[in-house]
């Protein structure tokens, strides 16, 4: 199997590497102070490529001041729907640009309609030979809302039509010796998001060549309802091995996305960002505040990324229950509380009241020494 590795700018993505973060600006391009200035919030909490959206050839100029003024260490994404000629121009400034195969064939009444794949590579072209010169990559991203009636009429499952659409645009590619793209996706239905993302692996992998994908669940909303949407639709698709690049699309400021998605990422044990925590739901032999427990506990020791802290309710169960966690802080009964260090008991019957700092001075000693050790390997 040839799994490709994608650059873009300074990150690559393929098999084995990190899953990106990614989020989108929602400010006017035209509006170079406000778009840098959401995309400096962006980096700070941990946005790692950002999509930027480039409607017309009047957003060119900007585009291109908006590159200048970011770091180069944070990839621009442009995404241009509708002008193959404003994707040509993208593509000379920034390191990705997003194109819809709608618009590299027949338009507009007929998207697609009577296309061949000849007809396409010849569209596609100019740009994927400037794509080439400048080392830019390609994300082709397919989406329910414009497939065509020659693709819905051949593949009368939605399913079967994203990803005919898309092992279209692979072949195109392939055909003009182009491999830097990366596939995805849209559907605002998780399901079928989901089944034609997994088709379009399995059918990439059977015709021998693996490309990039990035995940997305479309207008997923807000608060708890788009978070949870999210969740599902990339949770199921990282765990099975897909996925190189996520955004959580949420209708809030772009800045709440970046979060969901690392949190998600971190469910999935694919990237750690923060200290993991594990706590138990308490129940009726629970004999001490372990909400408010919890609570301090993610607050004051969030910055752990190797390590993993459970918090539980009573010593019968909790040792056990605790599983592979680092570090234990387990209550018992009468405001005392028995600390552990990998499954040892190491500190018992401590008072609750100084039982915070001892789980402190038990961290900072073992993860201090942890870190001299690696310093004399
Ligand atoms: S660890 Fe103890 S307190 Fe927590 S749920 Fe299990 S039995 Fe209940």
């Amino acid at each position: 199997m040839n799994f490709i590795d994608v650059n873009v700018g300074c990150l690559t993505l393929g098999k084995g590497r990190p899953v990106v973060v990614q989020s989108m600006t929602n400010t006017s391009t035209q509006d170079v102070g406000a778009t840098v200035a959401q995309i400096e919030r962006l980096m700070k909490v941990g946005c790692e490529m950002v999509r930027v959206t480039v409607p017309s050839l009047r957003e060119i100029d900007t585009l291109s001041e908006i590159r200048s003024r970011v770091p180069a260490e944070l990839p621009i994404v442009a995404d241009v729907h509708y002008l193959p000629e404003v994707a040509l121009r993208c593509a000379e400034i920034v390191e990705k640009v997003r194109i819809n195969p709608g618009n590299y064939v027949d338009r507009p009444a007929d998207v697609y309609s009577d296309s061949t794949t000849g007809k396409i590579a010849e569209r596609l072209n100019p740009l994927v030979e400037v794509c080439k010169k400048n080392g830019t990559a390609l994300r082709i991203g397919v989406n329910q809302g414009s497939l065509s009636a020659r693709l819905k009429a051949a593949n009368p499952n939605v399913k079967d039509a994203l990803v005919a659409s898309s092992m279209e645009f692979i072949n195109v590619c392939q055909t003009l010796d182009f491999n830097q793209i990366v596939l995805s996706i849209k559907s605002s239905d998780v399901r079928t998001m989901v089944e034609a993302t997994t088709a379009l692996y399995d059918e990439m992998c059977k015709n021998g060549t693996v490309y990039p994908l990035h995940l997305g669940v479309t207008e997923a909303g807000n608060g708890e309802d788009g978070r949870i949407l999210s969740a599902v639709g990339l949770g199921s698709l990282l765990l099975k091995g897909l996925g190189n690049t996520i955004r959580v699309s949420l209708t809030e400021k772009p800045e709440n996305e970046v979060p969901v998605a690392r949190a998600i990422l971190q469910a999935c044990g694919l990237r750690n960002f923060t200290t993991r925590f594990v706590a138990c739901p308490s129940c009726g032999r629970t004999q001490y505040n372990i909400e408010e427990v919890f609570d301090k506990i993610k607050k004051r020791f969030s910055d752990y990324p190797d390590i993993k802290i459970a918090v539980m309710g009573c010593v019968v169960n909790g040792p056990g229950e605790m599983g592979d966690a680092d570090y234990g802080y387990i209550g018992g009964a009468n405001g005392v509380v028995n600390l552990y260090h990998k499954g040892t008991l190491v500190k018992a019957n401590i008072p609750e009241n100084q039982a915070l700092d001892e789980l402190a001075e038990l961290i900072t000693n073992y993860e201090l020494r942890i870190t001299n050790q690696q310093r004399w390997l």
